[in-house]
């Protein structure tokens, strides 16, 4: 498996603080990947550096076979060489159908003239039934997205943001708020979504995690603490101290 995105000895400080300290990371080209650890170990700000909200003060963050600097990177051309990023809020279009708004998610792969004169084809319509699909939507295709449950809005957003066909998708504690279904159906779609991408997925539930059955990363203070399988990780002094025997 090639290295898809390589982070390395990135640092950033905000009046002082260090919240990424000297913190190093790779992921493959289609590998889960999941990232845990305390309240405030960095996990939300080292999804910022990758995306280009944040700024390191040091290091290197290397995408793609030409590793390219995304630190050179506006955040929009990040998101254009394909790094898809999910909040923890859902953002759908509340008024629209799933079938639209997963619509306008594929238009955004368009010039603004095309999507100005947008007429879906066919292969469109197909593609959102197929998307739909994937994200276990597809009998509330022509339901208005302000009608979805909690758990089925993030589904959605999930569903658009792979109508992008991101590369690498990052996304930041997917399972909050969710019943115990919502959150193993979460579960089956990421790993679907991670056979033909890199996802990182940062959470906080451990029956999540270990769901994933990827390997996993724990951030202390900005930095890795341990990396490798759950139990590995789990069963590690030092995370047991920092982390699980709070
Ligand atoms: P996590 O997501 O792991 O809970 P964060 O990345 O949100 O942690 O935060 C790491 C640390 O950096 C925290 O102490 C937080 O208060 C601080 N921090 C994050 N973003 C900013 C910011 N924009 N300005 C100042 N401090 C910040
Ligand atoms: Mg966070």
């Amino acid at each position: 498996m090639s290295t898809l995105l390589e982070v390395s000895g990135v640092s950033v400080s905000f009046d002082g603080f260090r919240a990424i300290n000297n913190l190093s990371f790779q992921i493959g080209d289609a590998e889960m990947r999941a990232v845990i650890g305390p309240n405030g170990a960095g996990k939300t700000t080292f999804m910022d550096i990758i995306t280009g909200k944040t700024r390191p003060d040091e290091g290197r963050v290397l995408w793609g076979e030409k590793s390219a600097s995304l630190l050179a990177m506006s955040e929009s051309k990040i998101a254009q060489q394909g790094v898809g990023r999910k909040f923890q809020r859902p953002t759908v279009f509340e008024d629209q159908s799933v079938a639209d708004n997963l619509m306008l998610a594929l238009k955004k792969n368009r010039s603004p003239l095309a999507v100005l004169f947008f007429k879906p084809s066919a292969e469109d319509h197909e593609r959102v039934e197929s998307l739909a699909a994937e994200i276990g939507l597809a009998p509330a295709l022509s339901r208005k997205a302000g009608e979805l449950s909690h758990g089925q809005k993030q589904w959605l957003e999930i569903g658009m943001l792979l109508a992008q066909e991101p590369r690498l998708l990052l996304v930041d504690e997917p399972a909050a708020g969710m019943t115990p279904a919502e959150r193993e159906q979460t579960t089956d779609i990421l790993v679907e979504a991670a056979k033909t991408r890199a996802v990182v997925v940062v959470e906080h539930d451990m029956e999540f995690v270990r769901r994933l059955n990827c390997k996993v990363t724990v951030l202390h203070e900005g930095s890795v603490l341990a990396e490798g399988s759950i139990d590995h990780v789990t069963s590690d002094e030092k995370v047991i101290e920092v982390y699980l025997g709070r």
